[in-house]
C-alpha cells in the first residue's frame, strides 16, 4: 500500500471525494484540475496510477493519455461521463489501462485501481526476470523452471543443476571434472561417468523429446550447450 495516485479532475467535489476515499484506503494522492499542468506533472513526477478525467481545461484527457503514452507506461484509468461510449473506446485505443463511467461506486473504483496497479507490477516483474534462452528452450533461474517450445520440462534437482550450469556457460565446452566440481561439489567422490549418465538423462528429456539438438559432445573434452 501507499501507492501514489494522481487525480486529474476539474470538478472539485468529485476530486475531493476521490482524494478522501483513496487516502482513507491508505493511498497517497495528488490532485490537478488543469489538463496541461496535469500532463506536465505526469512527466515530471512519479505516480503509481493516474485517474484521468476526459473533459478538462486547456488539454483534454484523451490528448493527455495519447501524449503520455509516447513516453511513459504509467497506469491510467480514464474517468468518463455517463454513456460517453466513443470516449471509452477511444481512451483504450490511446493506451488507457481501464476506464470508469461517472458516477461510479467506490468499491468498484478501488478494485479497478488495485487490479490495474497489480497487473502493471506483474508486467514489470516479468520483463525484469532473468532468463536464459537457447533455441526454443528457456530456463528461468528464479522460478526453477525450464520450458521447451512453451512446454514445461520436469527435471530432478541434479538434472536442473547440470542444465543450468551448461546454459550459464552457453557455447563453452565444459569438462567432466569441471561439471563434477560445479554441479556435484568439490568433495564429490565418484566416477566421472556420472556426468555422462546425467547428460543422457537431459538428452532424453530435451533433445530426444523435442527433436532438436541442444547438448553437444566434444570427444575427449566434455559437453556444451549451443544455439
Ligand atoms: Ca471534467
Amino acid at each position: 500500500m501507499g501507492e501514489k495516485i494522481f487525480i486529474v479532475e476539474d470538478e472539485r467535489p468529485i476530486s475531493r471525494l476521490l482524494q478522501l476515499t483513496l487516502e482513507r484506503e491508505g493511498f497517497k494522492t495528488a490532485t490537478e484540475m488543469n489538463g496541461r499542468r496535469a500532463f506536465e506533472r505526469i512527466l515530471q513526477e512519479k505516480y503509481d496510477l493516474v485517474l484521468l478525467d476526459v473533459m478538462l481545461p486547456e488539454m483534454d484527457g484523451m490528448e493527455i493519455c495519447k501524449r503520455v503514452r509516447e513516453v511513459s507506461d504509467v497506469p491510467i484509468i480514464m474517468l468518463t461521463a455517463r454513456d460517453e461510449i466513443p470516449d471509452k473506446v477511444e481512451g483504450l485505443d490511446l493506451g488507457a489501462n481501464d476506464y470508469m463511467t461517472k458516477p461510479f461506486a467506490t468499491e468498484e473504483l478501488l478494485a479497478r485501481i488495485r487490479g490495474t496497479i497489480r497487473r502493471h507490477n506483474e508486467k514489470i516483474r516479468a520483463s525484469e526476470e532473468t532468463r536464459y534462452v537457447v533455441k526454443n528452450m528457456i530456463l528461468y533461474p528464479e522460478r526453477y523452471e525450464v520450458t521447451v517450445k512453451g512446454e514445461p520440462v520436469e527435471l530432478t534437482h541434479k538434472e536442473y543443476a547440470l542444465l543450468k550450469y551448461l546454459v550459464e556457460n552457453k557455447r563453452n565446452v565444459l569438462s567432466r571434472d569441471q561439471i563434477l566440481q560445479q554441479v556435484w561439489g568439490y568433495d564429490f567422490i565418484g566416477d566421472t561417468n556420472v556426468v555422462d549418465v546425467y547428460i543422457s538423462y537431459l538428452r532424453s528429456k530435451i533433445d530426444d523429446r523435442f527433436g532438436e539438438k541442444y547438448i553437444y559432445t566434444t570427444r575427449g573434452v566434455g559437453y556444451a550447450i549451443r544455439d
